[in-house]
């Protein structure tokens, strides 16, 4: 298979070129191309040499992600679901309001964690994904939009922090300067509680936001909802967690999903305002979507209420999400698993 040109830094396609024998300044053309134009074909790569266009082609995969199928109109919350160069598929999300562009990715052909209430673990793992098709994704969404998106958030397949090497290749290409120049802020890396991931990216020197998948204020609901919890307990990962925000100096986001009568009484929620109380924290509730083969079901509006009153009142700033994939079934890995049943 041909390298990914996607999956290379900046440095490592004035590198490529170079060695292709091309003198330095193509390789800062061929970018320009890649993540200014954004062009997906190398004979539109007007200004370069066309040897030079055919030598790249015989050693390099321009379209790694290829759309398979997407629904929703424009201006709306739209599902793509994406092909890959072996045949696996993968999902993204697209979220627009206004002028507002988030770009929900995927980071792993289905997941290892096997949380109770998500999709994605019960399709299994398949492999992870490179950089280049990370990368892949983004440029096919920008393609749909007409513009690169203002927001990326890992939140879609997969545990990022269990491909965390390809992760953050992707993140450094995204956040070129002289490319689709998206800052680390306004990038967010969802995980559930994978520790050594948290301190790795503490000491990366970016200041990418963290949002960490909670669920429960207690070991024994989370371990029940989260078989990561055995691993990586609750008080560990909040420890690394607090080491994060210090680096950092940012803000976490902890991601609580409100299940009726598990993890949704008022009770649960004064814990969970403890248990954050030393921390940077928001809180970001989300109504469960139903998925098969988990039987839990979705807070009351009135539940769900009473529980963001009580954080509230402890100075938590929460809020709850309108989970604005559920009505086009592309919440929480619904999208793949939709189609390996079909
Ligand atoms: N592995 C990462 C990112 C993918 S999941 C993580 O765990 O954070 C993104 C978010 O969607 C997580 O907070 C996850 O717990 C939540 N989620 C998954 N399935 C869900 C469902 N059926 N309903 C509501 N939230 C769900």
């Amino acid at each position: 298979m041909k390298t990914l040109i996607h999956g290379l830094l900046f440095e490592e396609i004035v590198a490529a070129v170079q060695e292709l024998g091309a003198p330095a300044f193509r390789g800062k053309q061929l970018w320009q191309w890649l993540y200014g134009q954004r062009v997906n074909a190398w004979a539109a790569m007007k200004n370069l040499p066309a040897d030079l266009r055919l030598k790249l082609e015989e050693n390099f995969e321009l379209a790694a992600v290829k759309q398979l199928e997407i629904t929703g109109e424009e201006g709306e919350t739209r599902k793509l679901l994406a092909g890959l160069g072996d045949g696996e598929c993968i999902e993204e999300v697209l979220l627009a309001s206004g002028e507002r562009r988030t770009l929900c990715l995927s980071s792993q052909v289905g997941c290892k964690f096997a949380c109770a209430f998500c999709a994605s673990g019960q399709a299994g793992f398949r492999r992870n994904l490179a950089a280049g098709e990370i990368v892949g994704e983004v440029l096919l969404a920008a393609a749909i939009w007409g513009d690169r998106p203002g927001n990326v958030v890992f939140m879609g397949v997969g545990e990022p922090f269990d491909n965390y090497d390809e992760v953050l290749r992707a993140i450094h290409i995204l956040n070129h300067g002289e490319g689709l120049a998206i800052g680390a802020r306004r990038i967010t890396i969802s995980t559930c509680g994978v520790i050594p991931g948290i301190q790795r990216l503490a000491g990366e020197g970016l200041q990418i936001e963290l949002s960490v998948s909670l669920h429960a204020p207690d070991d024994a609901t989370r371990s029940r909802l989260m078989p990561v919890n055995h691993r990586y307990p609750l008080a560990e990962v909040l420890a690394a967690c607090k080491v994060y925000a210090e680096q950092t100096k940012r803000l976490i986001t902890f991601e609580y999903t409100l299940v009726r009568g598990l993890n949704d009484s008022a009770a649960q929620a004064e814990q969970l305002a403890r248990l954050l109380a030393p921390l940077p924290a928001r809180v970001n509730l989300i109504p469960l979507s139903p998925v098969e083969g988990f039987a839990g079901e979705t807070s009351a509006p009135d539940v769900s209420r009473q529980f963001i009153r009580v954080l509230e009142r402890a100075g938590l700033n929460a809020t709850l999400r309108d989970s604005q994939g559920s009505r086009i079934k592309a919440a929480c890995g619904q999208l793949r698993i939709r189609r390996l049943n079909a």
